[in-house]
């Protein structure tokens, strides 16, 4: 990403939109939405002063949802360009409200609150379309209880949880357990609260709020006082239990041990999608060997109709796994999970080594989702006047597979079909190259 950010001849528009594509190969005519990112990419340094200043927290898609970001934010810390955006659907003042700290913490002088959308014209020989996929809904597969059961979550939410910038710095924490200790913190600042309203008193009267209220029955000469007082200790009592209960329950908190994969979720059945997505065992496989190396402790069970480990060095890398890792390769379609104690998942499934149907409690389950094509892949394919397969990804040619329905207009990684990082990087430099090739067939044309 830094080289692309860093090269001379590549133009990086980062937070734009296509919006219509006219003309021919080698003569495109592009019209592209820059959207307002009310910072100014030419001042802004990225350093993150705004963000850190900013009091309107705003759940972080890019951590799934297991954190909070900033109204003005960038989408990731190791993002191209670094320069910031603020978000118009939450700040302050783009909803009419006051604020402004951002502008005044900004060293840059780069927030910009009126800057607008814009709308650019580029001239462009070819085009490849690179969109990526999107994760599949394992709510669509009921028996699994994506949605119900806190410690049931996809297998993109737990690389975020195994990663050091993510929502757990890399600790596996469940987020039923992360709820807790929420809980927690909020008691414990409402409590903190209550002590500073009782200190009130307490420093009017000269008497603590625990004497205060031993005494209530012998009389207190304390006119209106003498019933908020007593409110308000009592509610502070109510507030110390709950804090002492969930205290207890914090103290008992470890990071995940028992992790289930859960392998084809959506992928290789009829019901959706009937393709092999290709990187999911791998991935299920590399993320319980990371959590091994995390956490010693850590044992991993793979659940799956077989373990498809293609590629060079692949099948060495599930062996070892297995050998190193204390992961354990179980054949089988789970059938479901339900709720077991301390909200942990039980899964039922037949062991067919044994032809038995089993339960099995987890303390965390990870689903290897479908790679299915980006939700919005109609628009785009509209947009650039290009056909869709069966399955949403973008039609190509079997004889030149990176060609799509419309001459000039290339596609590469997941956006084309389900692969890995590596396929996905070896296509997008063929794609580059049959992109060149139409723009070198248009000069020499003209
Ligand atoms: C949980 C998980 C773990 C994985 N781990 C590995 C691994 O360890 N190793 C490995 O090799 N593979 C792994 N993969 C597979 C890997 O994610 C893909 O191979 C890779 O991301 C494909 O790259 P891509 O560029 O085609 O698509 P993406 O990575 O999806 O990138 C597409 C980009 O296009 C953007 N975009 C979408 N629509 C538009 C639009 N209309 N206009 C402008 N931009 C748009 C998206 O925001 C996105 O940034 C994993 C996959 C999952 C789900
Ligand atoms: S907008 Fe200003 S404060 Fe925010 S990252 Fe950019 S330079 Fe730093
Ligand atoms: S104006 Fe306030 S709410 Fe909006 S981005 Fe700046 S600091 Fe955040």
């Amino acid at each position: 990403m830094l080289d692309v950010g860093r090269h001379p001849n590549i133009e990086l528009m980062a937070y734009c939109e296509l919006e219509s594509l006219a003309g021919e190969a080698g003569d495109f005519k592009a019209k592209i939405l820059k959207k307002a990112r009310y910072v100014d990419a030419d001042k802004c340094t990225g350093c993150g002063a705004c963000a850190e200043a900013c009091p309107t927290p705003v759940l972080d898609l890019y951590n799934e949802g297991h954190a909070h970001r900033k109204a003005v934010y960038s989408w990731f810390a190791q993002g191209i360009p670094s320069t910031h955006a603020i978000d118009p659907d939450h700040c302050r003042v783009l909803t009419g409200k006051k604020c402004g700290i951002c502008a005044k913490k900004c060293q840059a002088g780069a927030i910009d609150f009126d800057q607008k959308d814009q709308r650019v014209e580029l001239n462009v020989g070819a085009v490849v379309v690179a969109t990526g996929y999107d994760i599949f809904d394992p709510d669509k597969l009921p028996e699994y209880r994506y949605k119900a059961l806190d410690n049931v979550i996809t297998a993109m939410e737990f690389e975020r949880f195994l990663s050091a910038s993510g929502p757990t710095e890399g600790h596996i924490y469940r987020p039923s357990d992360r709820r807790i200790k929420a809980q927690k913190a909020a008691v414990l600042k409402k409590h903190a609260k209550s002590a500073k309203g009782l200190a009130r008193f307490e420093k009017k009267y000269g008497m603590d709020s625990q004497a205060f209220v031993q005494g209530l029955e012998v009389s207190h000469d304390l006119a209106k006082d003498k019933d908020k007082w007593a409110a308000k200790a009592k509610n502070h009592g109510r507030l110390a239990e709950q804090l002492k209960i969930l205290e207890e329950k914090v103290s008992k908190i470890t990071t995940a041990k028992k992790l289930a994969f859960i392998q084809c979720v959506g992928s290789r059945d009829l019901r959706f999608y009937p393709f092999c997505s290709g990187y999911c065992c791998m991935h299920s496989i590399k993320e319980a060997i990371i959590a091994h190396e995390h956490d010693n402790d850590t044992r991993s069970v793979i659940f799956g109709m077989d373990i498809r480990a293609v590629g060079k060095g692949f099948e060495e890398y599930k062996v070892r796994g297995g050998k190193g890792s204390e992961i354990t390769y179980k054949r089988s379609r789970v059938a479901e999970i339900t709720k077991g104690d301390n909200q942990s998942p039980v899964l039922i499934y037949e062991d067919t080594t044994v032809q038995k149907v089993v339960k099995q409690e987890f303390d965390l389950v990870i689903l290897a989702t479908a790679c299915a094509p980006v939700k919005n892949a109609p628009e785009v394919a509209k947009i650039l006047g290009i056909d869709l397969d069966p399955y949403g990804f973008f039609k190509t040619d079997p004889a030149n597979p990176l060609d799509t329905t419309r001459e000039g207009v290339f596609v590469c990684g997941c956006a084309h079909s389900p692969m890995d990082i590596p396929e996905s990087v070896a296509q997008a430099s063929s794609a580059a190259a049959r992109a060149v090739q139409t723009v070198i067939k248009a000069q020499k044309a003209s």
